[in-house]
């Protein structure tokens, strides 16, 4: 017979209440007492009032108990739905003789407040059993002299009032749970740990025996505990289940609905997971946290005990996973955002910034542990010339391609990032020494050289690789990479697709690369670069019939700069295209006015270099300029070197053909130094051969360069090509090329490149046929 006291007398109003129920009890009584003559039956009356009370009060239940505290009057609804409770067995008894038939509390309580009440003293209690709730109420009843007479009990039955009230503070006390771990999602960016005080927090506010959180995993196939209470050690962090309908876990995740089960033994939705069952587990409520996307896990609570989950317990675990829900949002947020910030978007490589953390790292290490630290800086021979051509979408596509291969060819330990455009490092954080180095740029450059074939077509690249150890007590991440780039520019100077070892040298010709790189662009901005002019002679004629423009830097603080240290520059970095407009520009504007002043024929040649060629906009900005200046038709002309030719795209063949048409000539320059044969260069729309210097200072001497020269002369006049001796420095030369047929000449011979003025006296000269002109 369980019994709990719950509470001591109610609010004052009650009391006003049954004061004024007493009085008019005690008006009702008098007036019985007065019909009856005053002689009432005790029976009779006692019936009378029983029946007053029961009609007036209902859910209320009315004691009456004599100077003795004799139960004369015992009964009411309300009290006959306790079990112990029987009215034929109460009437006539002492309270005090309901020793061992009502709880023994209630007894206690009842007698000090009845006693009380018999001194005049108005009192009461709360007690509990049965799962009822009974507020009882004493009030002494006088006799006309003023003194107790008996003693009316009143006991209510207030146990859904109670339950309501209990009902508002259990939610306040969740409400104000749920409030604070949400102060305190707020404030941690841990999310295990806001787990964990998820978990304590919902237990304990239920007063379960238990409960946890689990995770689903990426794949959708596991759920893993990540938080618990009550579970044994080792089972947070490691235990799974699969993920499915079988287990109410899963169930509850599919149906994205609270699961409630008050007895699991009576379950027949799922089977409980077999550690819940091992726990002793009886009853427990699910409910899912979701996500936008994807969602998270369960959050659930457990007794050992049969139990019911009311709404407001479900609607109270609902909140915490609700806020699990925002604070695992906002932690992938934070994550993607973090994840953004250190990783390329393209290849989800790690970026510069997260490279060169992982390089500290490692090269910290290295001084406690004595390891080497290699790093390989990695750039796509001729990337641009496909990114041009055959597009953006193609580029991106090749990048990926070589991403996901170097990635493969290194060890997990090692990173692949990406550093700009075409460039990628490789940071090996423990390598033995150079030749580990070497083997791992050998990987490497096995991996992503050769064909490959795309959606955009079929691309064949090499890389250049420069590596650099770290060595010297004082090296950074910064200067480490920055030796690897230098030993990357030595090894594509050197002619691409292979690696190369930094050393000293290689720093102060990069910090000179760098230096050149920034200034060229201020060059370029104020008119810088110059347009120097070398005069081509007619062997036959001995006299000017046009220039070779060749450009040249009047730097403002180291004076003049020749093309060798600069174009290359202008290549990698992307300016080119502009260096060639500017010297297009002036080399027509010039021309117009050499042509309009000595000679009305004469040309001029302009170097164009493979990378302007594929742009999409030359042709056009070609043109444009040509028409911008009064030069006449027919005398420009372009020197590309054969390595245009030798592009995987046809789009310089088109672009040149193009030009052609448009009144352009076509020199091929160097010719001799690359691959190809003249039978390979027929598909081109060539105008003029100019043999390479290397040829032409052997030709008096060397009977093997007399034998090129002298067949790529045939050769190119059977194909009715012009051909142009470069480099001619001595009159011997000079004999040997005409006797072989060649046509036109340039060298040293006849002028160095000069500035336009002083050109302008040589062609005068020229004009007057005075040879030869040094
Ligand atoms: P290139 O087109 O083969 O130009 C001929 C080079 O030989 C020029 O060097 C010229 O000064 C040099 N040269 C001429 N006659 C003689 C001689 O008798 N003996 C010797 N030893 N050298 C002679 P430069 O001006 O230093 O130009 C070097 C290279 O730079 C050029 O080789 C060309 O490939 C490139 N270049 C020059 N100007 C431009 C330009 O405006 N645009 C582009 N894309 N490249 C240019
Ligand atoms: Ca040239
Ligand atoms: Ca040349």
């Amino acid at each position: 017979m369980a019994s709990d006291v719950v509470g001591s007398a109610r609010d004052a109003s009650e009391l006003v209440r049954l004061r004024a129920l007493t009085d008019a009890l005690t008006a009702k009584v008098s007036e019985l007492e007065g019909r009856v003559g005053g002689e009432a039956d005790p029976v009779e009356r006692s019936d009378e009032l029983h029946r007053i009370l029961a009609a007036n009060l209902p859910g209320t239940s009315v004691f009456l108990l004599d100077h003795d505290l004799r139960i004369l009057i015992a009964d009411g609804e309300a009290i006959r739905r306790l079990p112990w409770f029987d009215a034929d067995m109460f009437r006539g008894r002492l309270v005090a003789e309901l020793d061992g038939m009502i709880p023994d509390e209630v007894l206690e309580l009842s007698l000090s407040t009845y006693r009380a009440a018999l001194q005049g003293e108005r009192g009461g209690f709360d007690f509990l059993s049965e799962g009822l709730t009974f507020s009882v109420q004493a009030v002494p009843v006088r006799d006309d002299d003023d003194a107790v007479e008996s003693v009316l009990v009143v006991a209510r039955d207030i146990t859904e009032q109670t339950q309501a009230e209990q009902q508002i503070a259990r939610q306040a006390r969740q409400q104000m749970a749920v409030a604070e771990l949400g102060r305190f999602a707020l404030e941690t960016h841990d999310l295990g740990r806001l787990m964990a005080e998820a978990v304590t927090t919902a237990t304990t506010t239920l007063g379960v025996d238990g409960g946890g959180i689990l995770e689903l995993s990426e794949d959708g196939r596991n759920l893993t505990v990540v938080a618990g209470a009550g579970l044994p050690d080792g089972m947070v962090g490691r235990h799974q289940i699969p993920f499915g309908d079988s287990a109410n876990a899963g169930y509850t995740l599919r149906t994205g609905e609270p699961t409630i089960v008050e007895d699991m033994t009576a379950e027949a939705r799922f089977k409980p997971a077999p550690f819940l069952l091992k726990l002793g587990v009886v009853s427990s409520v699910t409910v899912p946290i979701l996500g936008q996307g994807r969602s998270f896990g369960v959050l659930d609570v457990r007794a050992r005990a049969p139990r019911g989950f009311s709404e407001d317990d479900v609607a109270f675990l609902s909140a915490i996973a609700t806020l699990i829900t925002v604070a695992v949002e906002r932690h992938r947020d934070e994550q993607a955002a973090r994840h953004a910030a250190l990783h390329d978007p393209l290849t989800d490589l790690p970026n510069r910034t997260l490279a060169l953390d992982r390089l500290a790292y490692a090269v910290n290490r290295r001084q406690r542990e004595g390891i080497d630290v290699a790093v390989l800086v990695l750039d796509v021979d001729r990337f641009k010339t496909i990114n041009d051509a055959a597009g953006h979408a193609a580029g991106d596509e090749v990048l990926l391609v070589l991403a996901g291969r170097l990635t493969a060819a290194v060890r997990s330990t090692d990173t692949v990032a990406r550093l700009s455009g075409d460039e990628f490092i490789v940071i090996c954080p423990d390598v033995k020494g150079t030749r580990g180095a070497t083997e791992v740029a050998e990987r490497l450059a096995s991996a992503v050289t050769g064909r490959m074939v795309l959606d955009s077509g079929e691309h064949a690249f090499t890389v250049s690789t420069g590596i650099a150890l770290a060595g010297a007590r004082q090296d950074t991440p910064e200067s480490l990479l920055r030796d690897a780039d230098a030993a990357m520019y030595r090894a594509k100077a050197r002619g691409r697709g292979r690696y190369e070892l930094f050393d000293a040298a290689m720093r102060i010709e990069a910090t000179a690369r760098v230096r050149i790189e920034a200034d060229l662009r201020r060059a370029l901005d104020h008119g810088e670069l110059k347009a120097w002019y070398q005069p081509v002679i007619d062997l036959a004629t001995g006299s000017a019939v046009s220039t070779e423009a060749l450009v040249r830097w009047e730097h403002p603080e180291r004076g003049l700069i020749l093309p060798m240290e600069f174009i290359p520059v202008a290549e990698e970095a992307g300016l080119i295209a502009e260096l060639g407009l500017q010297v297009l520009e002036q080399a027509c504007c010039q021309t117009a006015a050499w042509q309009q002043d000595i000679n009305p024929e004469l040309g001029v040649s302009v170097n164009v270099s493979g990378r302007q060629v594929i742009a999409p906009t030359f042709s056009a900005q070609v043109a444009a300029i040509a028409d911008r200046s009064d030069l006449r038709a027919g005398t420009l002309a372009l020197e590309i070197t054969e390595s245009v030719f030798m592009e995987e795209a046809d789009s310089p063949a088109t672009v040149l053909g193009s030009l052609q048409e448009y009144g352009l000539a076509l020199v091929l320059d160097d010719f001799g130094t690359g691959y190809s044969s003249l039978s390979r260069l027929k598909r081109f729309p060539l105008d003029s051969l100019k043999i390479d210097r290397s040829f032409v200072s052997g030709v008096d001497s060397n009977a093997d360069d007399r034998a090129i020269v002298k067949a790529t002369i045939d050769m190119a006049h059977a194909v009715g090509l012009t051909v142009v001796a470069e480099g001619v420095e001595t009159r011997e030369q000079e004999e040997r090329l005409r006797a072989l047929g060649c046509d036109l000449a340039q060298g040293y011979l006849y002028a160095r490149p000069q500035p336009p003025n002083a050109v302008t006296d040589l062609l005068a000269l020229s004009a007057m046929v005075i040879r030869p002109l040094l």
